[in-house]
């Protein structure tokens, strides 16, 4: 039976898993990332214990998917400064000596929501994770989009509530995008508890969905996506899909007209279907791909 390495690589952890033809996972490891001349030998050591088909990387970003540029399957301007520029795609080609495909984190794990989660049978779907940053991936007639560069929308800019008691965000780049604020660490450096505390009642929790409405009108507006997957950290806190469903239909207006909207939303902004194993499954998909070509 064919065997595929997956690796989703984080900015703390890397995710390295073993998966056999019918999908299953055949064993699973989880190592700190540390700089690439540590974690990357840990990383080659466990993929060579098996004799791999192909390998499949979903990367923490920004990363270069430009498959004609030089620096193709590079990581690029990320902040983890020891991974900045790093050839994580052509390392692992030539430490494995086989065939490997790479994405975003964010892309694999829409790639596998599509094909085998919540967005099952549909073409046109956008994840977003809401963890340590905001990031999402988007498959559009049944392909990750990757464009320029590839979508940054945990970037977009949102309009600040006249309640939140930081308005000025946490984004080292644009203070107040989505990621600014309504990422894990700016919930939690608004009010001085992590985000996991605050309970349901809380008004953190009003401007989070606030904010994360407005992700979805926009996303509605432009990539009319079919379903919108909302994962990550802080979507644990699963009352806040109805918060960011109502919010979000507000925003509409009843500007838009389909019987998903009509619905209240409630099969539109969903959770993900494979729970936490979105990225790491789409991995996979990126190996078994790699194969094909
Ligand atoms: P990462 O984005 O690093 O891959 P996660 O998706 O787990 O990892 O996101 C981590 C962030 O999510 C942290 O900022 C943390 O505060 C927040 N978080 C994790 N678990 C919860 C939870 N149950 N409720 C609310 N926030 C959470
Ligand atoms: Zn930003």
């Amino acid at each position: 039976m064919r065997l595929y390495g997956a690796l989703e690589a984080g900015g703390t952890k890397m995710v390295a898993a073993v998966f056999d033809e019918n999908g299953e996972v055949v064993d699973r490891e989880v190592f700190p990332t540390r700089t690439p001349g540590e974690t990357m030998p840990e990383l080659t050591v466990y993929f060579k214990r098996f004799p791999l088909a192909a390998l499949g990387v979903a990367s923490f970003g920004p990363v270069n998917l430009n498959r004609k540029s030089p620096t193709y399957g590079c990581i690029t301007a990320t902040p983890k400064l020891a991974w900045r520029n790093y050839p994580i795609l052509s390392d692992f080609r030539d430490a494995l000596g086989v065939p490997a495909g790479f994405d975003t984190d964010v892309n694999a794990a829409a790639i596998a929501e599509t094909a085998l989660g919540a967005g099952r049978g549909l073409e046109n779907v956008l994840y977003v994770t809401v963890g340590t940053g905001v990031g999402g991936g988007l498959v559009i007639n049944g392909k990750p989009v990757h464009g320029l560069i590839h979508s940054e929308i945990g970037h977009i800019r949102v309009q600040v509530s006249p309640d939140d008691p930081m308005p000025g965000g946490n984004c080292p780049y644009h203070g107040p995008c989505l990621e600014g604020m309504a990422a894990g660490p700016a919930i939690e450096k608004r009010w001085g508890v992590p985000a996991r505390e605050l309970p349901p009642e809380h008004p953190a929790w009003a401007l989070e969905s606030d904010y994360l409405a407005q992700l979805c009108a926009t996303a509605m507006f432009t990539f009319s996506p079919e379903r919108i997957i909302l994962g990550g950290g802080v979507m644990q806190q699963e009352f806040l899909f109805p918060l960011i469903r109502e919010k979000t239909l507000k925003l509409l207006n009843g500007y838009l007209c389909h019987p998903a909207v009509n619905n209240g939303l409630a099969d539109y902004i969903v959770a993900p279907g494979l729970g936490t194993a979105s990225g790491i499954t789409g991995a996979y998909l990126l190996a078994r791909e790699a194969v094909k070509e």
